[in-house]
């Protein structure tokens, strides 16, 4: 946040700690930007470590005052059912917000919207479905397991889907009772303060729900280091993943990591081949890229590989980079300055080292774009897997095209990254697509079907793309540990000493 800078002036964006929104202690602020001006739109409260004490303490007291936690499960879930028709009723102002906050075009922030809402349409069927387990045991015995909140959880989340993210990080771990300390991307603060407020609205009461806004490595680490924080969720890169894990080793902390990733899609021969089509410039281009499950390499059989990729070309240039407030734009600016430069690094790299240039690689020449952060989808072929193009991950409309003539080729380079996120596999074939996701090295497997997501399934991450199962009934056990108690009812003496 160098180049945003920190300093005292009134803020727009606040904090929201223990019901109330609030400056910070010491009154720093820093600024947000609308990406597709390149010009500030807010003040944001920016919080220091007394401002991450504060609303731990605030958490643990709502944790401790049971308001929450011991509610009936039915009132928990009635609350959380509210919390989602309030963002249905405000999803226009809220999309609008996002859209003006990080850039997405905003029918995308309205899709974002309505996603966030029945996130929590699902999680408000958790609270009834926690469960405990009894175990075999001796005559006269009896034990059993139940699945206990943590107290706080504190969630780091990343600026891509700001209000879903917000929601993400926050609501299963909500739904099993405990109190939670978000720290929002700093990039995309303004719609999670919103999320707090109508959390608020909706009956989640004072303390539960707390927004500290601000950077990694004064917020977040404060968080993440925080004594008082049990179970640290992060989402983000991989590099601060692992940051983030030390923190947590230095105070045997649980830690749920979802990271990053290199998603190969790849098309076989036999797919269908105009909804491979499809679903490669969605996968490739959709949210401009930046998503960690992004399909960021393509990897195409060789006998259909120039076919396919005139077509997907004719598809890419016929794609519209532009103001993200108008209905016909695919593509917004990217998050930020730095976003920028740091996507045309791996662009010029990929130059550097050989790659060619099928499309894009520039940014638009449109006088209205010269001040936002755009770029074009950009397509390169001629990668070889060790090129930065083919192995790490660029988080922007940057699509690296990589041939392959088996199938075992085609899962080898797939696997030859150090991330595992998601895969897909376009193909007609059943005994193709089950055996390339049996060998695939990745918590997701689309096939035929990218980012396609049901909120009742759950996934991780493997090798360097996390830690931990996320979604679904699964996420209970990631944000509860587990009790047990034996208990001897036959009465009985020990007989040791
Ligand atoms: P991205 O590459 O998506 O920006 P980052 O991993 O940099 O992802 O950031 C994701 C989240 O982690 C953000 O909320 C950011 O402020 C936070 N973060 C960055 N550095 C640290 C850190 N050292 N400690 C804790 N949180 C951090």
């Amino acid at each position: 946040m160098a180049e945003r800078g920190v300093m005292k002036a009134s803020p727009d964006v606040l904090h929201f700690i223990d019901g109330a929104a609030r400056p910070s202690l010491g009154g720093e602020t820093f600024l947000t930007f609308d990406p597709s001006k390149g010009t500030t739109h807010g003040v944001v409260a920016f919080g220091q470590a007394e401002d991450v004490d504060l609303a731990v303490s605030a958490a643990w007291r709502a944790y401790d005052g049971g308001h929450w936690r011991n509610l009936a499960p039915r009132e928990r879930a009635r609350r959380l059912r509210r919390i989602a028709d309030l963002i249905r009723e405000r999803l226009d102002s809220i999309a609008e917000r996002e859209t003006r906050d990080c850039g997405k075009p905003l029918r995308d922030a309205r899709a974002d919207v309505a996603a966030a809402a029945s996130l929590i349409d699902y999680f408000a069927t958790v609270p009834e479905n926690v469960r405990g387990t009894v175990y075999a045991e001796e005559v006269g015995h009896f034990a059993y397991s139940r699945r206990e909140p943590y107290g706080v959880v504190g969630a780091i989340a990343p600026w891509n889907f700001p209000f879903l993210n917000a929601v993400w990080k926050t609501i299963a771990a909500l739904a099993v009772g405990n109190s939670v300390v978000l720290k929002m991307a700093e990039q995309s603060p303004v719609t999670s303060t919103l999320y707090a407020e109508l959390c608020a609205e909706a009956g989640v009461p004072q303390g539960v729900l707390n927004v500290v806004h601000g950077d990694g490595p004064t917020t977040g680490a404060a968080l993440a280091c925080h004594p008082g924080v049990p179970k640290i969720t992060f989402t983000g890169s991989t590099e601060v993943g692992k940051l983030i894990l030390h923190y947590c080793a230095d105070a045997v902390k649980s830690c749920h990591l979802e990271l990053g990733g290199k998603t190969p899609n790849i098309v076989f021969a036999d797919a269908d081949l105009n909804q491979a089509l499809a679903g490669s410039l969605f996968t490739s281009f959709f949210n401009s890229g930046q998503i960690c499950t992004s399909g960021s390499r393509l990897l195409v059989q060789e006998g259909i590989a120039e076919e396919f990729l005139s077509a997907l070309l004719d598809r890419v240039r016929g794609m519209r980079v532009g103001n993200p407030f108008e209905e016909t734009t695919h593509l917004g600016p990217l998050i930020s300055a730095e976003q920028l430069e740091r996507v045309n690094g791996y662009i010029e790299d990929g130059i550097k080292s050989g790659a060619r240039v099928l499309h894009g690689g520039r940014r638009p020449t449109e006088p209205e774009l010269a001040d936002g952060y755009y770029l074009q989808p950009t397509v390169f072929d001629e990668i070889t897997s060790d090129m930065k193009l083919g192995q790490e991950e660029i988080f922007g409309p940057v699509l690296s095209v990589l041939k392959f003539a088996s199938d075992a080729e085609a899962l080898s380079l797939a696997n030859s990254v150090t991330y595992g996120l998601a895969a897909t596999v376009w193909t007609r074939d059943l005994q193709r697509a089950m055996t390339a996701a049996e060998r695939l090295e990745a918590g997701i497997i689309w096939t035929n079907a990218p980012h396609h997501m049901q909120w009742n399934i759950p996934y991780e991450g493997h090798k360097d793309s996390g830690l931990g199962e996320d979604l679904g009934l699964e996420s209970i056990a990631t944000f509860t540990r587990l009790k047990v108690n034996y208990m001897n009812f036959g009465g009985g003496a020990l007989d040791w000493a």
